[in-house]
């Protein structure tokens, strides 16, 4: 009942989920990960959740007549509230403890990689196997038993060096800022810088992202990529006021 329960909680909301022990991480995540939590870790559990494709956008639009853009954090308050219910669900609201969306940053894309979600790619995003590009942590929770959920740790045979084999490289061709290269590090300078100016056309999506081939049926709507872009040219071009952007 309680698994099926967080699994309908889950595919409601377009979300996936992971669970690892605490115990079994490396020290050093382990440690990164402590920053962003009161209690004690050791004996607990930690659940990642993401949203894979487009139906935590739907969920999240339908779950207010507010425009999504007039409102101020709705992604992260949304998350939060999903995560709730999850805990609700599971049993364990005495000791839960959400460790994101938080006030600490903690290492996502990290916990992501060990779930088989996050492959290398030159966008300087992870690639999943599934998903592609089009997959986005929205929360972390900590428990002191494993929820019981359908785990979607990914089990599918994925190719780790499929950008290494992706003969035409789409996503290196359509970035007008040359900063994705295949083998190399994704250069944030050259896209930060690019966006900044006037005559960026990344406004309201990424080129780069959109032109890889995997995953392409559960890529993000116009709007929620416009969304997710504008926010982030915003921050993007209030930080390179305030510190003069990358030298
Ligand atoms: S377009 Fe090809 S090289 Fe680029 S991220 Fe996608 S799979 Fe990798
Ligand atoms: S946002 Fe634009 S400049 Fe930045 S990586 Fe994507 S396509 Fe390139």
């Amino acid at each position: 009942m309680q698994e099926n329960q967080l699994t309908k909680t889950l595919q409601t909301y377009g979300l996936i989920c992971h669970t690892v022990a605490f115990d079994e991480l490396e020290t050093a995540l382990q440690n990164r990960i402590r920053i962003a939590g009161s209690n004690d870790f050791e004996n607990c559990y930690l659940s990642l959740i993401a949203n894979g494709g487009n139906g935590f956008w739907q969920a999240l639009r339908s779950s207010s007549t507010k425009p999504v853009k007039e409102q101020k954090h709705p992604v992260d308050e949304f998350s939060l509230k999903i995560a709730k219910k999850i805990i609700k669900h599971s049993g364990l609201e005495q000791t839960a403890q959400i460790l994101y969306p938080g006030e600490h940053t903690v290492p996502l894309m990290e916990l992501g990689k060990l779930s088989g979600w996050s492959m290398s790619s030159p966008l300087g995003l992870g690639l999943h196997p599934e998903f592609g590009p089009w997959l986005a942590y929205r929360a972390l929770i900590k428990t002191d038993k494993p929820l019981q959920v359908i785990t979607n740790k990914t089990d599918k045979s994925f190719d780790p060096s499929v950008c290494l084999s992706c003969v035409s490289t789409p996503c290196v061709n359509a970035c007008p800022a040359d900063a994705v290269e295949l083998g190399e590090t994704f250069s944030i300078k050259r896209c930060a810088d690019y966006r900044i100016t006037e005559k960026t056309t990344c406004e309201r999506q990424c080129h780069a992202r959109n032109a890889c081939p995997v995953g392409t049926e559960h890529r993000y709507s116009e709007e929620q990529q416009a969304y997710h872009m504008e926010r982030a040219l915003m921050a993007l071009v209030a930080w390179s006021s305030k510190t003069g952007g990358f030298n």
